[in-house]
């Protein structure tokens, strides 16, 4: 049996209100070509204005669609994702 692929994102880096706002960057959704990730607010935050919010975060949402290609390890400015 294949063995899963585990894509994770340090969330402490980017997303979540941290150093970097995925929806400023993108890289790894550009990269991917079988369209792994999806962008999405971060749910449970708390946002001044809900219609504005801003905190956002990256979620490999279609893991088993990973080719693991390694674009989105090495497109990757801060070095925050990882794919085993
Ligand atoms: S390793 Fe390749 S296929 Fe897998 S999530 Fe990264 S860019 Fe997409
Ligand atoms: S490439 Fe890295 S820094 Fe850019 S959105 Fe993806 S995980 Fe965040």
């Amino acid at each position: 049996m294949a063995r899963r692929t585990r894509i994770t994102i340090d969330y402490s880096i980017c997303g979540d209100g941290n150093e970097v706002d995925p929806r400023a960057c993108g890289a790894c959704m550009r990269a991917c070509g079988p369209a792994v990730f999806t962008l999405h607010q971060t749910f449970g935050a708390e946002e001044k204005d809900p219609c504005d919010p801003q905190q956002w975060r990256i979620t490999p949402l279609w893991a088993s669609l990973c080719t693991r290609c390694n674009k989105c390890v090495k497109i990757c400015p801060k070095e925050a994702i990882t794919v085993e």
